[in-house]
């Protein structure tokens, strides 16, 4: 692979301590030496296939689609996966570069616990130790994650400064890895941090682009005209997004967490609305807190800050940023559910809602693909709260 050195336009970077800087350039050197190592890459195929349970389908929702009235919709099935989401896909890629450094320790923040779960599960599958931090306010709103991590062999340490929540998480997983990086591997979550991890997760995540466009030309025989996700920190999105930014005639759009309306201050729109500025050591958009009461109906979108690639689409103008709703993600979630027999995530349901509205005001020879990040069972009962509430 050809070597990249972190900066996407002007975003990116690694403004990390000295400290930092060398445990980053050792990360660096093992993903170049092993990302085209045949022995590397049969491993990782073999667990994708046999563990994830990739590939997973393209699937046409043909009942959405005839009730939306426009383009046709496909569903990337990153539901499908292995613990629910696309968030295994970069867990194993990681875990398993930890496996060829002599790294014993893994590493992890998590916000929802999604992460959190799948580092805990790739650790078991290897007989990895695992230490995952989470905020104290998270680990009380997401308790069946927590004893998800524990039952998977996982320590969950409670983080209590600041507000407790994930970017308090990362600041400890940041200076655990300062400290212990001679045997600590800091396995990352989304396609943001200091560089190298946008690079490395960006990779082990564009196995849903790559498989997305040849499922595509093998059912439509053409490439899609738009392509969607969502947008947390931005891996599901730059997954699918990356084997597709070539391809000029193909649209990208991500979906951020509009919360309560880009006008509220309860949302987590970091393109819309965010300033350019350096947070957890690169530099990107991101959200004043001091302004903005981080917040999104589905947790796993609740970040104040993006991956830096995203900030260059965006100021390039290759992907359109847009925002959708909470409630516009929940009409969506019953929709998909109803229609089609799957309940989708409430991360997902964002892309979905805005496919959908996209869908509606296209002409039924386009084709649009819409991300399903993955499946709403860990959702169900903040649904069933929400419903018995009304
Ligand atoms: C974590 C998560 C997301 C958001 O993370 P990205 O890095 O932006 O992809 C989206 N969907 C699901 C299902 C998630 O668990």
């Amino acid at each position: 692979m050809e070597r990249f050195n972190g900066y996407f336009g002007e975003f990116g970077g690694a403004y990390v301590p000295e400290g930092l800087q060398k445990a980053l350039k050792d990360l660096e050197e093992i993903f170049y030496k092993y990302i085209d190592d045949e022995d590397f890459i049969n491993e990782l195929n073999y667990y994708s296939k046999q563990y994830v349970g990739r590939e997973n389908p393209l699937y046409f929702a043909r009942r959405l689609t005839e009730y939306v009235g426009g383009a046709k919709i496909y569903l990337k099935r990153e539901d499908i996966n292995h613990t629910g989401s696309h968030k295994i896909n970069n867990a194993l890629g990681q875990a398993l570069l930890a496996k060829r450094s002599d790294k014993k320790r893994i590493i992890a923040e998590t916000g929802a616990g999604q992460h959190g779960v799948a580092t805990a599960t790739v650790c078991a599958l290897f007989g990895m130790d695992c230490t995952v931090y989470m905020g104290a306010v998270d680990m009380k709103r997401q308790e069946h994650n927590v004893f998800r991590m524990k039952l998977l062999g996982a320590k969950v340490v409670p983080v209590t400064e600041g507000n407790a929540t994930l970017k308090e998480a990362v600041d400890k997983a940041l200076e655990d890895y300062i400290e212990n990086y001679n045997d600590t591997f800091y396995l990352l979550g989304s396609a943001v941090g200091p560089h190298p991890y946008p690079m490395i997760v960006r990779e082990f995540q564009s196995i849903i682009g790559k498989e997305a466009k040849r499922q595509i030309l093998e059912q439509e025989g053409r490439l899609p005209d738009y392509i969607i996700a969502c947008v947390g920190g931005g891996s599901n999105a730059i997954g699918l997004f990356h084997p597709f930014v070539e391809d000029k005639e193909v649209k990208i759009i991500g979906v951020e967490p509009g919360g309560k309306g880009l006008d509220s201050k309860h949302h987590a729109a970091a393109i819309s609305k965010g300033e350019e500025g350096i947070l957890h050591g690169f530099k990107s958009y991101a959200l004043d807190e001091s302004k903005y009461s981080i917040h999104s109906i589905a947790a796993g979108l609740d970040y104040p800050g993006v991956g830096p690639e995203h900030s260059y689409y965006k100021a390039t103008g290759r992907a359109d940023y847009v925002s959708i709703t909470d409630e516009e993600a929940l009409e969506a979630f019953y929709k998909l559910t109803k229609l089609e027999g799957i309940i989708p995530a409430l991360e997902s349901s964002h892309a979905l809602a805005y496919g959908m509205k996209l869908a509606s005001s296209l002409p039924k020879d386009n084709i649009i693909i819409v991300n399903l990040s993955g499946r709403g069972d860990k959702d169900v009962n903040q649904i069933m709260e929400m419903e018995n509430n009304i």
